[in-house]
Parts: structure tokens; C-alpha cells; sequence
């Protein structure tokens, strides 16, 4: 089925221009009470023109929706029209509250931007794609936490001017990426400008103020897409590498090796977030098998990781000086996703 033949969908739920009843007094209030993904226009000052935000594409990166809930509450009216697209509310209304990325026998919603669209998560990522085709709007923002507590930082495909002034509204971080993994942001790419914010860790109070913050710049600006408009620099790193652990090794975060594990992190890896790491300094250390248990991934080949980390008396250190980021204290996501990205110290691709 082509996405531009789906016109109104049952997979999802509407919203137009909620009143502060319908919303509940707090986002979990809200979230009770949605029962799909749900998609919410709200009209703006500039009729003829409509700007989109996706977010919750994982159920527990909950700072969007905090964020837009407390817009819609506040009732501004926003300079062109706005479509939010509230994706993982499945996998965020299992108890506790956001707490799962998605549902235990689901996919990860933002890996199903892509043709087949199989599965429920398929189906949902289709739906929306169909919503953002019909409001046609002039760019998309998709708002995400990180796994860890690190700073924010924005994530595009395409770097030119429109996509640095969008980044600038949240971050002056923006990572360049090659990597294809199915996420949103590639598909509608095609259509309109698109970039990822990861607004800092889901518990973080900073995080959730950022998404706020970039919310009302998002929506009260008259131009998003001019970059003599934004309020800072944008530094870009260039198509990362992700370092992944091989799914059947161990890993611990300890402060020194329990001689267990296959990998040893301190539990304070996660302040070496954006850093630049010298050869000199170890990052952690290596069982017995060594850094066999590591892979780097490309955005067009998969490599030993010789190029980024080698190992003296158990520890691991950078190969070069690198820049590190998205590291991981969740053994969890450490296994299922990646231990971290990394480029040179310049901020250019290590291979
Ligand atoms: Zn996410």
C-alpha cells in the first residue's frame, strides 16, 4: 500500500485544538487518557503554513510530550499551524509510566520507517508517515531523550543551513549521520527538512526544560529554517562510528573490574559525553577476550575497532584522540543499542 493512499487512520487518535479539559492536569493524566498514538493539530496565526513534531517514538523519552502537554495547557497560539505526532503511547502507558522503550513483543518504533511497515510498529510508522504527507508542513523536529543523563544534542542526515537553524532552537550539537537504521528522520527526509533532538536524559529536569524551551521557539518564531535567526553556533560531527558489544559478552559499571565481566566501564563513563579522550587516558578495561567482543560500525561498513580503542595491561584507550558521546551507564541499552559513538577529536569521521 502506498503511504499516500491512507487518509484517515484508525491506528491512530486526533486531537484538534484541545481545551485544557481534555488534557488532564499533568502529562500522566494526559497519558491515561490517550488510548492510541495520537496525532494533535493545533491552528496557528499562519494558516496556509504547518510545522510538525513527532515525539514519545520511544515510551520512555518522555520529555516531548511533558513539554507539549504544558503548551497546550498554557493555550498559545502558535505562528503557523502545528501537527504533533504522539507515537509510543502503547509501550508508555505500561506500569510503571514510561519505563519501556517499546512493547516487550514489539519493535522499535523508530526502526520502521521503511518499507515493508510490517507489524503493528510497522503499520503505526506508516500512518504517521501518511499524516505528515497530508500536512505537508515546512519541517519536522522528532524530540527523543538519551539513554543516559548527557547533554543534548540534535542528529540529521543532512547538514546545510535549514537543519543547523532547526538544531539551534535546542542545541549547538548537531551529528551528521550517513548510518541508516530506519528512523524517521530518513524517510521524511525525502520530503522536508527533519532533525532529531535528544533533549538529555529522560529523569532529567534540565532535559524536559529544553524541550519546553525549544517548544516555544519552535512554534513563536515567524522563520525556524534561516540560520541568521539562530541564537548560537552549531558545531557538526561528522558521521560517527558506533562501538557495539557483541550480544552474548558482559559488561559491568564498576570501579574496578570484578574479573567477570568482558568489559568494565566506571560508573562515571557518562561524563566523558562530548569530551575529547586523549590516547593517554583509559576509558575502562577488557576481560579475556580482548576487544573481540567489539564492533565499529560505519555508516557503510562494520570494522574491528583497532582504528578507535587498544588495549595496554587490561585497559582500554583510545586509539587516537576521539570524541565520545552517547555512552551508556544501562547495561541494557549498552547490549541491545551501542556503548557509544565516537569521531576524531576534530569532530571529522575516524573512518
Ligand atoms: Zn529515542
Amino acid at each position: 500500500m502506498d503511504i499516500v493512499t491512507v487518509t484517515h487512520s484508525n491506528l491512530l487518535d486526533y486531537l484538534n485544538d484541545p481545551s485544557p479539559r481534555t488534557l488532564g492536569q499533568s502529562p500522566l493524566e494526559w497519558l491515561n487518557r490517550l488510548n492510541k498514538p495520537t496525532v494533535v493539530h493545533v491552528t496557528g496565526r499562519d494558516r496556509s503554513r504547518t510545522r510538525a513534531m513527532a515525539t514519545l517514538l520511544h515510551g520512555n523519552e518522555p520529555s516531548g510530550l511533558f513539554a507539549i502537554h504544558r503548551w497546550l495547557l498554557e493555550q498559545h497560539t502558535p505562528e503557523v499551524n502545528m501537527l504533533f505526532l504522539i507515537g509510543g503511547v502503547y509501550p508508555a502507558k505500561v506500569p510503571p509510566a514510561f519505563s519501556l522503550r517499546q512493547l516487550p513483543e514489539g519493535r522499535d518504533l523508530n526502526r520502521c520507517f521503511k518499507e515493508p511497515f510490517e507489524g503493528e510498529e510497522g503499520a503505526i510508522a506508516q500512518a504517521m508517515l501518511a499524516e505528515l504527507h497530508k500536512a505537508n508542513p515546512e519541517c519536522l523536529l522528532d524530540v527523543h531523550n538519551t539513554s543516559g543523563t548527557g547533554p543534548a544534542f540534535a542528529v540529521t542526515i543532512t547538514n546545510d543551513a535549514a537543519h543547523q537553524a532547526l538544531t539551534s532552537l535546542y542545541t549547538d550539537r548537531l551529528i551528521m549521520t550517513d548510518l541508516r537504521l530506519g528512523a524517521l528522520m530518513e524517510y521524511s527526509e525525502q520530503e522536508v527538512p527533519t532533525v532529531t533532538i535528544e533533549c538529555g536524559g529522560g529523569q532529567d529536569d534540565n532535559a524536559h526544560q529544553l524541550a519546553y524551551d525549544g517548544l516555544v521557539r519552535y512554534t513563536s518564531r515567524p522563520d525556524v529554517l534561516s540560520l541568521e535567526e539562530a541564537d548560537w553556533e552549531v558545531a557538526v560531527l561528522r558521521n560517527p562510528i558506533r562501538v557495539e558489544l557483541s550480544p552474548d559478552a558482559t559488561i559491568e559499571y564498576r570501579l574496578e573490574p570484578s574479573g567477570h565481566a568482558d568489559m568494565t566501564f566506571p560508573p562515571d563513563i557518562e561524563h566523558r559525553n562530548f569530551g575529547i579522550v586523549s590516547p593517554h587516558e583509559p576509558l575502562g578495561w577488557v576481560g579475556e577476550k580482548g576487544l573481540g567482543i567489539l564492533t565499529a560500525i560505519s555508516h557503510n561498513r562494520a570494522e574491528g575497532v583497532e582504528q578507535v580503542l587498544k588495549v595496554r595491561d587490561g585497559r582500554i584507550y583510545p586509539a587516537q584522540a576521539i570524541k565520545t558521546f552517547m555512552i551508556t551507564t544501562n547495561p541494557v541499552i549498552a547490549k541491545s543499542d551501542c556503548l557509544f559513538y565516537a569521531v576524531k577529536a576534530t569532530g571529522e569521521p575516524i573512518f
